[in-house]
């Protein structure tokens, strides 16, 4: 079976693809040709998580020669992951890659490390003083399973969800992971993900979650087992 992941993200497609059964290829968007810039432009997780995968199985569809319909593609998947601070109401959310360049923040940085940096830290200061530091990530996968022409599987979408529920740390600690991990403590530890093990933390990840809980509706969903 032949999944795209609407991703050209190395470390996410290791991590989706150490975690799918082994009868399941995932492709990168650059291995169907797909090199536009996907606009997010949803309200919520859910949305850009759609729109992600949408716009590649309706580029899957126009560019046949590339995506190899004699080997076809049974569907499409995309991510989409979010910060929810309690505190503030679930924000940054769908805006947790550049909450910190937002309505009057620091200008446009173009510098991946420079853009974490800024949004911890924005976090930091945004809970100052505050008691209830409590937060989580969560991510949204949207799987878009397509026709096979057989009618064994119809198009249809499906979106799971994973959650990590835990808190932001006081200050930074740890120079592990990326974005907001050195300055949040999942819940059952007393270290930020930037402190953590890889291996700690990709068992208990919101991506990770989301992740199984992709697996089991393949799983069953295509009838491979
Ligand atoms: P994306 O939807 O996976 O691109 O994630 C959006 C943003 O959420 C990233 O730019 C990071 O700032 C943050 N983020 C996502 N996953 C993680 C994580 O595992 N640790 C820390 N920050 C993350």
């Amino acid at each position: 079976m032949r999944l795209v992941f609407a991703s050209n993200n190395a470390h996410k497609l290791e991590e989706v693809r150490s975690m799918v059964p082994d009868y399941v290829s995932v492709l990168s968007l650059r291995d169907i040709c797909f090199e536009a810039e996907i606009e997010e432009t949803g309200q919520t997780l859910e949305e850009n998580s759609a729109i992600k995968a949408e716009t590649v199985r309706e580029w899957i569809i126009q560019n046949p020669t590339c995506t190899n319909q004699d080997d076809p593609i049974d569907g499409v998947f995309a991510d989409d992951t979010g910060l929810e601070i309690d505190v503030l109401g679930g924000v940054p959310g769908v805006y947790t890659a550049r909450w910190a360049m937002m309505s009057g923040g620091v200008k446009d940085l173009t510098n991946e490390q420079e853009i974490f940096a800024a949004n911890r830290s924005k976090a930091l200061r945004e809970l100052e003083g505050k008691a209830d530091r409590g937060a989580q990530f969560r991510t949204v996968i949207t799987l878009i399973k397509l026709s096979d022409g057989t009618n064994r599987h119809q198009n249809s979408v499906i979106q799971v969800e994973g959650v990590v529920r835990g808190r932001i740390a006081e200050k930074e600690y740890g120079t592990g992971g990326f974005g907001y991990d050195p300055v949040f403590i999942p819940e059952g530890y007393d270290k930020t993900f930037g402190e953590l093990p890889a291996e700690i933390k990709n068992q208990i990840s919101h991506r990770a979650r989301a992740l199984e809980a992709l697996v089991k509706e393949i799983k069953s969903s295509y009838d491979q087992i």
